[in-house]
């Protein structure tokens, strides 16, 4: 019997000042990621969020329009808790987002309003990983993501936005996946880790429809033990993976 081999995580590139994080849902960005967030605003770095949907088909007891206010507002308070300030929606329909040129021009135009340098989004795989499946959702905002990092820089393929005044972005450098099964780079999570507990925490009325466990100790355990698990292919430090695509 041979050990198996594991694979350490590169540190994710540093060179670079704006982001911009696409994902589908308020929260996507809690689960993990926020941590690298409040660490990359603390070095002087912008971040913008960019969200699909307001997540108003996300709480059973809670009518859509009433939940699609309340989940932006949750959605704000924990972009700011990390430094983000510029959190956009694109209202496509929570729990049925189509994967298709509409969504590639949306987020593409995103792409060229913010113009950033590192494009971030969550896992566009059918699963976490092993048997555990991935939602529609996250799929199709995170293969549109991907390819709008490459329509953003193209003229010709959605003329529609130079004509609105929205120039061709060539300058997406990377795309980093989160809660990828196959992550290749990593973030340590330390500096960010106690921001993206609150962060998370801001999610209140929809973690207390998930868990009857306390919401902070849920946020707590919850990151911390994806960061330590994380950390063992880090060096030991806890830290936030992506899977980095270079363009
Ligand atoms: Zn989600």
């Amino acid at each position: 019997m041979t050990e198996p081999t594991i694979t350490p995580l590169e540190p994710m590139p540093g060179d670079w000042q704006r982001a911009l994080a696409v994902v589908a849902h308020p929260d996507d960005l809690e689960y993990g990621c926020s941590a690298a967030i409040a660490a990359w605003t603390d070095e002087g770095r912008e971040v913008a969020y960019l969200l699909a949907t307001r997540g108003e088909a996300g709480i059973d007891t809670l009518a859509p329009a009433e939940c699609a206010v309340l989940r932006e507002r949750e959605q704000r308070a924990g972009a700011a808790v990390v430094g983000v300030e510029r959190v956009e929606f694109l209202d496509h329909k929570d729990g049925v987002v189509e994967y298709g040129i509409a969504l590639r021009r949306d987020i593409a135009a995103a792409i060229r309003r913010h113009r950033p340098e590192l494009v971030i989004t969550l896992n566009h795989r059918d699963t976490w990983g092993g048997v555990a499946w991935n939602t529609p959702d996250h799929v199709a905002v995170g293969r549109a993501t991907l390819d709008a990092a490459a329509d953003a820089g193209n003229r010709w393929i959605f003329p529609e936005l130079a004509e609105r005044g929205l120039e061709p972005w060539n300058g997406v450098r990377w795309v980093a996946v989160a809660g990828s099964g196959t992550p290749t780079h990593a973030v340590d999570a330390t500096p960010g880790l106690e921001r993206a507990v609150r962060s998370l925490l801001e999610h209140r009325t929809y973690i207390e429809t998930l868990t009857d466990e306390d919401p902070e100790t849920y946020a707590r355990t919850f990151l911390t033990e994806s960061a330590e698990a994380t950390g063992e292919r880090f060096g030991g430090r806890p830290a936030v993976a992506f899977e980095l695509f270079g363009r």
